[in-house]
């Protein structure tokens, strides 16, 4: 027997060598199915467990997903389409040119928005299309002291399209630094923060005291930096907590 037959093999890829053991169930990967999570080598399968990855299942959860923008952007088009849709027919005969330029602009925009909505892969540059469809009719129909102000929605589109929470609606890869970012955001005992929030508006609505009080108390029992996923937010607790307190206190 020589050594090639000695060697173990993937169970998934039996014509592949096994390079390592998962260190979660302890099966053989080999070069196609291994992944390195922190300093720990995990096969495949276990690779992408939240116990394991809870990055990779927080950017599961949301691939694909639609998110707020999708939808403003895509329920404007539609606004925009309705109101376009009569510019094309009505106006007196004198308007009618630009009435129709007008409608056809708004159908344009409406269209994108749609296919936005939809998460077609080139709405993403449509987006950014929008505010440029909007600024050259202003130009044309009001005249070129008005591009400027249109330009600016330029400035929210640009937003929406670098947004990670928007690009993993696009099914666009996010680096693990932002994916990081949007889950704390997103997910990192979001409690404590509405706590605080809540606490601190209670400065002004003093019968709110005693929610901020809980709501933060809560989220402070919750703190956890060595779970996984890891339970943070401690100081917007504490803070929400004393806050709640001294509010009670006084009421
Ligand atoms: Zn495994
Ligand atoms: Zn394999």
């Amino acid at each position: 027997m020589n050594m090639q037959e000695l060697a173990a093999r993937c169970p998934k890829h039996p014509d592949q060598e096994a390079l390592g053991i998962c260190a979660r169930c302890g099966g053989f990967f080999c070069g196609l199915d291994h992944s390195r999570v922190g300093d720990k080598e995990y096969c495949e399968a276990c690779a992408k467990l939240p116990e394991v990855d809870y990055l990779e299942a927080f950017r599961l959860r949301y691939w694909g997903k639609r998110d707020g923008w999708a939808w403003i952007v895509g329920v404007s088009g539609l606004l925009y389409a309705v109101s376009g849709l009569p510019l094309l027919t009505t106006g007196a005969l004198e308007l009618r040119a630009s009435a129709s330029l007008f409608g056809l602009a708004c159908l344009a925009v409406g269209a994108l928005g749609v296919c936005f909505w939809l998460g077609l892969a080139r709405a993403r540059l449509g987006l950014l299309a929008m505010p440029l469809i909007v600024t050259a009719t202003n130009a044309l129909l009001v005249g070129p002291a008005a591009a400027p102000i249109a330009l600016l929605t330029l400035l929210p589109a640009v937003a929406v399209y670098f947004d990670p929470r928007n690009r993993l609606f696009f099914k666009v890869p996010v680096e693990r630094a932002k994916l990081q970012k949007l889950w704390h955001r997103c997910e990192n005992n979001v409690l404590a923060r509405i706590g605080l929030q809540v606490s601190l508006v209670s400065l002004l609505l003093l019968p709110l005291a005693p929610v901020g009080l809980v709501l933060s108390a809560v989220a402070w029992r919750r703190v956890d930096p060595k779970a996984v996923p890891p339970v943070g937010r401690r100081g917007q607790a504490i803070a929400g907590t004393v806050i709640g307190a001294l509010g009670t206190l006084v009421a």
